[in-house]
């Protein structure tokens, strides 16, 4: 994350370090990478670079919690315990914590404030609940070569994970990570996107002081190919628990997959939101604007191809354009500012780069369009018209504030449109028939479909994608049991 100019150093600039066993640490070679603000590009701090080393050390004193340590004997009960006092001190610290998060991205501080911080303290709070009622069954068989037995399954712990996570809403897709594996009795090693390591850090300290003990929390700050990657081979780690690009989630495969780690993915989508001529128009284009502006597009779930029935093609594309070009971009926190600039340079360029190829693909831009680099990585919320759903505005996930209007004429054709994507994350049906509604979020390939909202996420709902959108759930009870293994005990009976 390095821009091009010569930097001044913020004032508020910050040395962060690795936490490691109860300890903030320094690297193992001392070397440390570069934070910027992406709304100024000044320098504003350094985090310690992590090594193999440091991992090899993190997943030692995690794994030491397991193995006779004292989190090992802790009931579930006892967990549930923590986990609220956890989440107790995260409601204390929920502005600190959304501001940390918002201004490594340049985020409107008023978006972690609202949505991230409530979701993961319920997340914790839900997860608490969860710790103790991990049950097992009692399963009747005809017994074993004629003898009576008693067949019974108990779910254990699946280990020590490594969460890797991305930065556009870093501390909830941590928690939605770190509570249910806490609830299930794991422990972990963190590994947070170099842009965002600040609120990761900050839960560790948390958990401490919640009285969780040292080791079971860890956190290595660096680079994804050093510290991500020696946690995916490392042979002490069990499970992977990854959010980020399909790429990424493909070189997990690459490297963890042949060592039968157990692997999660959340990764990327190009969600539909599908507007029937019956729906609440002024409702549809709030939500619609919504799913494609927030926190700059950069949401797994954006909602970027917008599928609106043929009569009110013209008009709903007029009043998304409305919406998109009334958005005022600039400093977060400055007086009627609604969005700020995109969280890199490498976004910045793939945006324009993306609204530029849908331009020479055919596209018409109804508002917005590329921008040039002023300070400050900003792009202008963008609405494109005249589009069809092999355009590459219309395929590939922009991760950016870039919405695609594609006209349909009936509900079978939308479905179709709608599942013509190697992405299968979210959806969005917006229309007041209540059958219609139910039949298309039936027939759409997606992990969540919201009816008449868009991204309902909530800490008790199982979140995940098909297809390139990801493997496995997070949150409610599947995100719980997805770090525990099954275990079924037999019993002869014979006297
Ligand atoms: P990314 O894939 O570039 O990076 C994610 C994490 O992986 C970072 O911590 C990075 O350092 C690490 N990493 C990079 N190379 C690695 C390697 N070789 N081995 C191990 N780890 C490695 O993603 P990003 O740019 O941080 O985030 C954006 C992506 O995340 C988008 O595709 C978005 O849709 C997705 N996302 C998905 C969800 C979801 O719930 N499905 C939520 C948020 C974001």
């Amino acid at each position: 994350m390095s821009p091009d100019a010569s930097h001044e150093v913020a004032p508020q600039a910050v040395h962060l370090k690795h936490f490691i066993a109860g300890k903030a640490v320094d690297a193992s070679d001392g070397a440390t990478m570069e934070l910027f603000s992406p709304v100024t590009e000044e320098l504003t701090g350094v985090a310690a670079r992590g090594t193999a080393e440091d991992v090899d050390t993190a997943v030692k004193v995690s794994r030491a919690q397991l193995d006779g340590g004292e989190w090992s004997r802790l009931s579930g009960s006892q967990r549930g315990v923590l986990l609220n006092r956890l989440a107790d001190l995260i409601a204390r610290d929920a502005e600190l914590i959304a501001d940390m998060d918002a201004g490594c991205i340049g985020r409107m501080p008023i978006e972690p404030r609202l949505l991230d911080l409530p979701n993961a303290i319920e997340t914790y709070r839900t997860s608490a609940g969860w710790a103790d009622k991990i049950e097992g069954r009692t399963i009747p068989t005809p017994g074993y070569m004629g003898m009576q037995t008693l067949s019974y399954t108990q779910r254990e712990p699946v280990g020590v994970v490594g969460a890797i996570t991305p930065w556009n809403t870093p501390f909830m897709i941590t928690a939605w990570k770190v509570g249910p594996l806490l609830a299930a009795g794991c422990t972990v090693v963190i590994k947070p996107s170099e842009e965002t390591p600040n609120s990761a850090l900050h839960l560790a300290r948390l958990c401490k002081e919640a009285g969780i003990p040292d080791g079971v929390v860890n956190v290595v700050t660096g680079y994804g190919n050093v510290v991500g990657k020696a946690l995916c081979v490392h042979p002490q780690v069990d499970k992977i628990t990854f959010t980020g690009s399909p790429e990424v989630g493909a070189e997990i495969q690459r490297t963890a997959g042949p060592l039968f780690k157990r692997i999660s993915l959340e990764l990327g989508g190009k969600s539909p939101q599908i507007v029937f001529e019956d729906a609440n128009l002024e409702a549809a284009v709030q939500g619609c604007a919504m799913g494609v502006f927030f926190n700059q597009g950069q949401v797994c779930a954006a909602g970027t191809r917008v599928l609106v029935q043929r009569p009110i093609a013209e008009k709903f594309a007029a009043m998304l354009a409305g919406a998109a070009q009334s958005i005022k971009t600039g400093q977060p926190g400055d007086e009627g500012v609604q969005m700020g600039p995109v969280a890199k340079k490498g976004q910045f360029e793939r945006v324009n780069r993306y609204i530029r190829q849908g331009v020479e693909e055919g596209a018409k831009l109804l508002a917005g369009g590329t921008t040039e680099h002023t300070r400050g990585w900003f792009v202008r919320p963008t609405v494109f018209v005249d589009a069809s759903n092999d355009m590459s505005i219309a395929r590939d996930e922009i991760f950016g504030p870039v919405a695609t209007v594609i006209p349909f004429d009936t509900e079978e054709n939308a479905v179709r449109i709608a599942n013509d994507s190697r992405y299968g994350l979210a959806a969005t049906v917006w229309t007041s028939n209540v059958a219609r509604a139910h039949r298309v979020a039936k027939g759409v390939k997606a992990g969540a479909v919201g009816v008449n909202c868009w991204a309902p996420i909530d800490a008790r709902l199982p979140w995940g994608g098909m297809k390139t959108s990801g493997v496995g759930r997070e949150c409610g009870l599947a995100g719980v049991l997805a770090y525990t293994e099954e275990k079924v005990i037999t019993v002869l009976l014979a006297p």
